[in-house]
């Protein structure tokens, strides 16, 4: 008997993961908009490796990971066969106009790690009074009791925290969330305590950060076996077709073309960000789609360059993660070097990819700029996202959705992972770890 169909639309790590999943239980075709399986589509060539030979690409964004959070991302890449190594994420804070804020590192002994100072040259007193605050702060961090913090923002948390006047919050820890959640400070401190200190608290301090050794190339080619891929190909609407032999019609444009085709399936799995989600179901589902449109999202942009003059010291001296720290604005810009975060890049010409550039960087040194959306989480969005998600528990239900902003916790790869499985299970594919 032939398998049921079903279309995946959207190649972002939910997308791909919900695909290769269901691959071997349905006829799955993944529809991208992009001409690359989108986790993939931001990765740029930055030079040759001059102790290699060989031509190195950077994925934009750099998709970095933590053991403690990322468990089910970590099953999929072991499952898979993606080798991962650590990368150097010490970071070095400065006010924009150059003063010292507080430099870290990570140090690695025998198979323990641990955040410490960043080299003798760093121990001026605000650094190690910034240190001293942040060895308490993550120790407090893990002591909450998050069923006591239910019905709080992470603002509110912070205002009736005992800890809350350490400037540690607003210098250092205030840019690194900003960053990790790519919104700005107001937005941090709306999301609900329980998924900013449940990330805090997870060793993610302590463990440092691992990324795909091979990158999103390696990633992309192992999850895209066993289905069919169609790039270049943008869903425009989803209809209704017949209930009998393929109750779900994709319309879509290929190639840029603007003739429209459509194919029949089974069911469709809708991968996509939420702000897209919503006009591909205004025809099938109106009053869903009133709920995709309520969810936040954040724009931001991410330059990969060699421009080094929007570093305030000389970046040789510097831990891989600069933050420019302004606290007029509602963000930091993060820049990291490259060649100092990644053994691929050790061997090339100075290479940066910074955040939120609030200086401008030379165009002639300019790699690549893009820009991307990212959903915010506060209590909010989490109405509109139960909602979506009961709308897959009814009987016979064909439509459904994943994506980072429907896991748990900060929509970030794991979250992405956690909601193709749980579409995977409803359709009958258990986990395969
Ligand atoms: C600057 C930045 C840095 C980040 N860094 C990290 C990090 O280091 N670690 C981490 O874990 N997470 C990071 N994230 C978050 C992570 O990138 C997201 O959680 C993840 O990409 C979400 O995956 P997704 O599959 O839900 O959505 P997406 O990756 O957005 O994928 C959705 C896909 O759907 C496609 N699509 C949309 N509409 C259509 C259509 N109509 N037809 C066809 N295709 C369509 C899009 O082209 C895209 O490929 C970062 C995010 C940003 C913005």
């Amino acid at each position: 008997m032939s398998k049921p169909t079903l279309a995946v639309i959207g190649s972002g790590i939910a997308g791909l993961s919900a695909a290769w999943l269901l691959r071997n239980k349905y006829q799955v075709t993944l529809f991208e908009r992009h001409a690359t399986p989108g986790m993939g589509a931001y990765a740029v060539n930055v030079g040759t490796n001059t102790r290699t030979g060989k031509a190195v690409t950077i994925d934009i964004p750099l998709r970095v990971i933590t053991s403690g959070y990322y468990n089910e991302l970590f099953n999929l890449y072991q499952t898979l066969g993606v080798n991962i190594e650590r990368t150097d994420h010490s970071g070095a804070f400065f006010t924009h106009t150059g003063a010292d804020i507080f430099h870290y590192k990570t140090y690695t002994l025998g198979e323990r790690r641990f955040a410490f100072l960043n080299s003798p040259k760093r121990l001026s007193k605000q650094n190690i009074s910034q240190g001293m605050a942040a060895i308490k702060f993550f120790a407090e961090i893990k002591k909450v009791n998050l069923d006591s913090v239910t019905k709080l923002t992470f603002g509110e948390f912070l205002q009736q925290w005992p800890h809350r006047q350490s400037a540690f919050i607003n210098d250092v820890l205030m840019p690194m969330l900003s960053t990790i959640c790519t919104c700005d400070y107001d937005s941090v401190k709306q999301y609900p305590a329980t998924i900013i200190i449940g990330y805090l608290a997870c060793g993610v301090a302590k463990d440092g950060v691992w990324k795909a050794t091979h990158g999103v190339a390696d990633i992309v080619q192992r999850i895209t076996q066993g289905y069919q891929v169609q790039a270049n190909s943008h869903i425009q609407a989803i209809e209704f077709g017949d209930i009998e032999t393929a109750p779900i019609k994709v319309i879509y444009t290929q190639d840029q073309q603007t003739k429209s085709q459509s194919q029949s399936f089974d069911h469709i799995v809708i991968a996509t960000q939420p702000q897209h989600a919503a006009p591909l179901i205004e025809a099938v589902d109106p009053q869903l789609a009133k709920h995709f449109k309520q969810i936040k999202f954040a724009k931001s942009s991410m330059v990969v360059h060699r421009d080094d003059s929007i570093y305030p010291r000389a970046w040789q001296d510097l831990s891989p993660v600069c933050y420019s720290v302004n606290q007029d604005l509602q963000r930091p810009m993060a820049t990291v070097c490259l060649n100092k975060s990644m053994p691929a890049v050790k061997d090339c010409l100075p290479v940066f990819q910074t955040w939120h550039p609030t200086t401008t960087i030379a165009a002639d040194k300019t790699l690549a700029d893009v820009t991307f959306e990212r959903p915010v989480i506060n209590f909010d969005t989490l109405k509109h996202i139960a909602l979506i998600k009961n709308s897959m528990l009814k009987n016979n239900n064909r439509i459904w959705f994943c994506g980072s902003y429907l896991g748990e916790g900060i929509p970030l790869l794991e979250a992405g992972v956690q909601s193709s499985l749980f579409v995977a299970s409803a359709l009958g594919v258990h986990k395969p770890w």
